[in-house]
């Protein structure tokens, strides 16, 4: 509509302005032709001795054709001489005002244009020997230059009419091609506001819109990619707390039903304190990573690893003597490594779970550490299902289950082991798997030997 509009005004305006430059032509070159005219009959006139109506009439005759349609001559009062209309006015005065102002002394032009017909009147004083005497008064109607003026202005109305409508059209076809790729944006909105991130806008061309719309297809995948961690970070946060409240809650069922000597009750309880104490941390982390800080790098501490695994065992004894499974461990072979000692428990308590659930009863887990120059390995080792050979490639990946039901059955989420991965990785270890279907499987994690000694020397 504004397109419109301005286009409007402005062909409005040339349209206007190209007529008032043509009628000023035309009556530039009338006004030379018909003041010419009047200023020669009005000579032959000043020649005369005497300005009597028989006089002016013979000198009319004697003119070549005038070709106007109205003709006086007036003496210097205004009365007329000579009236070439056949109703004739000699003898009357005819004041116009034309007539008036040439008997002042000027020479006089006007003119008029109405419905194709163009009447100029030119009027000029007849002087002799410096005295004005009379005035000539032409009247033309001249129906030919009126009606090339009409033309003329219909021509231009008609440019004028056709350039608005194309106008017109091509606004309504901008604006048609304009609101759809909009639209396609505006759309593309609302499928993400939904919370279909993955969505992309596609926009072809390369203006302002295009660029837009790569804008907005990267505003999206940033969004994607945070929407992406902040739900990895909700469902590990949620996975991670999980195992000290089963901890607590399995430590306490035991004091609450088994007759215990006061030993082991304390002993239970000092592990019920450092799994409260566990929670925190992680709540702690939790906290630091939602306010966007990032979590404490500086409580890596050089541990030996069998403390923790024996730590694990004694949480995980109730689970694995229901499962009828048994646990030996053979941890002699230890080594210091550097690493944070929440996340060696969370390893060993997830890899031994794993062990127990999927297992089979009557079956045995065995929980070694050993130790070479450069790394300490703790491997753990089932007798259980196994995993099937193209399964072991995805058992890292996030949600994977192998068997749906069973994992499901057990608690499982397919979450453990990807959390194990990267708490392996952050720690400069790394994690292998080997195992054969209906024969069991073993887990085997190296962290570089951190050599207190080697450090001191
Ligand atoms: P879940 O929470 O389901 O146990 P994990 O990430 O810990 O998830 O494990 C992924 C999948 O790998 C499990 O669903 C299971 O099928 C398989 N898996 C893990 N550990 C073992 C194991 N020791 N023996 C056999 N299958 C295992």
């Amino acid at each position: 509509m504004i397109y419109i509009a301005i286009t409007f005004a402005v062909l409005a305006f040339l349209n206007l302005y190209c007529s008032a430059v043509c009628q000023r032509l035309f009556y530039q070159s009338k006004e030379v032709a018909m003041v010419e005219k009047a200023q020669l009959a009005a000579a032959e006139i000043s020649e005369l001795d005497v300005l009597t109506p028989s006089a002016v009439s013979s000198s009319v005759n004697q003119m070549s054709s005038l070709k106007v349609t109205r003709f006086l001559i007036t003496d210097q009062s205004g009365v007329v001489l000579y009236d070439s209309d056949p109703e004739s006015a000699v003898g009357q005065y005819a004041l116009l005002p034309q007539i008036v102002r040439a008997i002042e002394g000027n020479d006089v032009f006007t003119w008029d244009y109405h419905d194709g017909v163009m009447c100029s009147i030119a009027a000029t004083p007849v002087v002799s020997y410096g005295i004005t005497v009379g005035c000539v008064y032409m009247m033309e109607y001249d129906t030919e230059l009126g009606a090339l003026m009409k033309s003329l202005h219909q021509t231009i109305l008609t440019i004028t009419f056709i350039l608005e409508l194309l106008v017109i059209l091509f606004s309504i076809a901008f604006a048609h091609a304009f609101s759809k790729r909009l639209g396609r944006i505006m759309n593309s909105m609302r499928i993400i506001q939904e919370g279909d991130y993955s969505h992309k806008v596609v926009m072809d061309g390369h203006d302002e819109l295009s660029i837009l719309g790569d804008e907005f297809n990267d505003l999206t995948e940033r969004l994607q990619t945070s929407e992406n961690k902040r739900r990895q970070f909700v469902s590990d946060a949620s996975h991670e707390l999980k195992t000290p409240l089963a901890s607590i809650k399995l430590l306490s069922d035991s004091i609450l039903q088994n007759d215990m000597d006061i030993e082991t009750i304390r002993e239970f309880v000092g592990d019920i304190g450092d799994e409260a104490d566990r929670l925190n941390r992680m709540s702690q982390k939790l906290l630091d990573l939602t306010r966007g800080e990032a979590a404490d790098q500086d409580t890596h501490e050089i541990v030996y690893m069998a403390p923790t695994v024996e730590r694990v065992v004694r949480m995980l004894t109730t689970q694995a003597e229901s499962s009828q499974i048994q646990i030996i461990t053979e941890l002699e072979n230890d080594a210091p490594i550097l690493i944070r000692e929440d996340d060696l428990y969370q390893i060993t308590f997830n890899l031994v779970e794993n062990g127990i659930k999927y297992n089979l009863p009557g079956g045995k887990l065995t929980i070694t550490l050993s130790r070479n120059e450069e790394y300490g390995i703790l491997t753990v080792t089932d007798t259980g299902t196994g995993i099937p050979e193209d399964s072991i490639d995805h058992i890292f990946e996030r949600f994977y289950r192998v068997d749906k039901a069973r994992s499901r059955a057990s608690g499982g989420s397919g979450l453990g082991l990807s959390i194990v991965r990267n708490m392996v990785e952050r720690n400069q270890g790394q994690i292998h798997v080997q195992s054969t279907f209906g024969m069991g499987s073993s887990f085997t994690v190296e962290f570089p030997v951190f050599d207190t000694e080697a450090i001191d020397e």
